[in-house]
């Protein structure tokens, strides 16, 4: 059994007192959840706040990006010693908008993956195809090459130790959430990818759906047997509404 993981991804937003605001109300209603595993990812700068907070509570917490370098002269990087030091269990790598934005390659992606997963994190692997790849028709292409690029550098048995999740690029932040059949199709593709390199490997990987999920569709796409969770963007920043996600799971 897998159990599902509704992890919120802050992106760059939040302030100091809106993230207590945020994590209060959060902290106020966890008792409601009962199956799903919670956590929160959040800006570097605020990991101190939110450790804070969160200590001794059942919702985890991490960060969204990291560095491939270990330590020493990269300006404006964070190592993954540095989110331990900071308590993180999760670190979202390869988020769309790190590719599309900052250029991140997947064989980037797959060093960021197996340096998190090296020192003890837990990396949240972000692939998805564009609106553009996906009217193509080379959805499954996309998101198994994607893939292989981590199993290619850091093998099959590395991905227990992480997550993925399936986020169509045409679906985040857009409102235009995938059908529960298109993101079931794909996620048991992704399934079926890794399947082929060690069943055991696929069988036991929670593949979290991002995309648009919000408190109204979570219940029907968390149904699905593939779906084993949510990466949240917009609706995890009002704690009802997360909540809602995190109780559908
Ligand atoms: P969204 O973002 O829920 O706002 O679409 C999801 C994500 O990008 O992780």
């Amino acid at each position: 059994m897998r159990q599902p993981l509704i992890a919120g991804n802050w992106k760059m937003n939040g302030s100091r007192t809106d993230n207590r605001v945020l994590l209060d109300g959060i902290k106020a209603g966890i008792g409601d959840v009962k199956s799903a595993e919670v956590a929160v990812c959040v800006p570097f700068v605020y990991l101190a706040d939110v450790q804070l907070q969160l200590e001794g509570t059942p919702v985890a917490w991490g960060a969204q990006n990291l560095s491939t370098e270990a330590k020493g002269a990269f300006t404006g990087e964070i190592s993954a010693a540095m989110l331990l030091d900071f308590g993180c269990k999760y670190v979202i790598v390869g988020h769309s908008e790190r590719r599309s934005l900052y250029g991140e390659d997947d064989q980037l992606v797959a060093g960021k993956f197996e340096v998190a997963r090296q020192a003890g994190l837990r990396p949240i692997l972000c692939i998805g195809e564009t609106l553009e790849e996906r009217e193509q028709g080379i959805t499954e292409q996309v998101v198994a090459r994607q893939i292989d690029a981590v199993i290619q550098h850091a093998g099959v048995a590395a991905l227990a130790d992480g997550v993925i999740a399936y986020e169509p690029v045409w679906a985040i932040g857009t409102g235009k959430t995938a059908s529960p059949e298109q993101a079931q199709e794909v996620h048991a593709f992704i399934r079926g990818q890794v399947a082929k390199h060690d069943a055991g490997v696929a069988d036991g990987l929670r593949i979290q759906y991002g995309g648009s999920m919000n408190a109204a569709n979570a219940a029907e796409l968390l149904a699905k047997p593939d779906i084993d969770g949510g990466l949240i963007g917009g609706a995890s920043l009002k704690a009802e509404d997360f909540l809602t996600i995190c109780k559908a799971a």
